[in-house]
């Protein structure tokens, strides 16, 4: 292990200019990792160039400003993917192999091999955990600024130290980042936790709305009707789809969302036993056991993944 955080630092000492990257529609774990990442490495190496890379979230203002790509670089540059198993998630970057050299840091299973150099581990709570990890065992620098960004990456992944894969070692490191730091832990779950009423309006449309069925599969199709009603966009399903955890008679749960725009509708899963991401696979989605996505171009595969779903929760019981 020691070996690999070796040589991750050593491919970063080595580039001038660096760019990062993370999975599209970003949560707190790709930007925080991602943005705070960059901190760390100017920190490190002030001189250096880093670029941040991806559509800017304005759900997460407080994670900070993008950086565009540019373009005449990136046959020199080190190209770091955070948080993203497959090329097609990487947002902004089409064809990660124009990069000099690829190194992926990750915690979801694997799907594409992209990579010149790769840290994966499923275990780990968060990518945010890994870099703090990174940073305590190499000479990278930790600053105030990328502590704060890790732990808001850190603390939304593990919904508050709440899911799998919140270990002691994730303690420990957290421990010693909030400790080190000094980190004023309130002023950051102002950040991460204060929500608009739409939010809640449309999370309580939901609670009312969700179909349920004996086996404990639980769904709801949001059409763009609704989220006009709501005044919203369709990332209001994604803010929402975490508040429907340890209910008794739901063990998976989806809300399904048609984006007109886009062409498409998207499927947020959370489950709190039976294994999900395997069945979104054959979806052309994915992501973690209990935590995963799609997103569904043809309107029939609804009806055929609420069939999955239901029987995945009749054989579970
Ligand atoms: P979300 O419901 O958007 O918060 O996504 C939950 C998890 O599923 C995240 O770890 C995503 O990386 C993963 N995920 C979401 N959408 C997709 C997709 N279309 N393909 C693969 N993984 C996805």
């Amino acid at each position: 292990m020691k070996e690999l955080y070796r040589e991750i630092y050593k491919k970063i000492k080595e580039f001038d200019k660096i760019v990062i990257a993370r999975h599209i529609g970003a949560d707190p774990d790709a930007l925080g990792s991602t943005l705070g990442l960059k901190e760390i490495i100017l920190n490190t190496f002030p001189n250096k160039k880093v670029s941040c890379i991806g559509v800017y979230s304005s759900v997460f203002k407080y994670m900070g400003k993008m950086d565009k790509l540019n373009e005449d670089e990136i046959k020199d540059s080190l190209l770091i993917v955070c948080d993203t198993p497959n090329v097609i998630r990487i947002d902004g970057i089409d064809d990660p192999r124009k990069f000099k050299y690829v190194i992926k840091i990750d915690h979801h299973p694997e799907v594409d091999h992209f990579e010149d150099l790769k840290w994966v581990d499923v275990k780990s709570s968060s990518v945010c955990q890994m870099l703090i990890e990174l940073t305590n065992e190499t000479r990278l620098k930790m600053s105030k600024i990328a502590a704060e960004k890790l732990y808001m990456g850190l603390v939304s992944d593990t919904n508050r130290f709440l899911y799998e894969y919140t270990t002691p070692k994730t303690f420990e490191l957290v421990a010693g980042l909030v400790r080190e730091n000094k980190l004023d832990i309130v002023s950051l779950y102002n950040n991460l936790y204060q929500r608009p009423l739409i939010d809640i309006r449309f999370q309580g449309y939901v609670a009312q709305n969700l179909k349920v069925s004996e086996s404990g599969f639980a769904y709801i199709f949001i059409d763009d009707k609704t989220i006009e009603k709501f005044g919203g966009d369709t990332g209001l399903s994604g803010n929402v789809i975490g508040s429907f955890n340890n209910i008794n008679e739901i063990l998976v749960w989806v809300i399904f969302t048609e984006d007109k725009k886009q062409g498409l509708i998207k499927v947020n899963a959370r489950s709190r036993g039976p294994v999900i991401n395997t069945i979104l696979e054959n979806y052309g989605g994915g992501g973690h056991a209990m935590a995963s996505g799609a997103r569904l171009t043809k309107k029939e595969d609804v009806d055929k993944l609420i069939e999955d779903f239901d029987k995945l929760c009749k054989e579970y019981k």
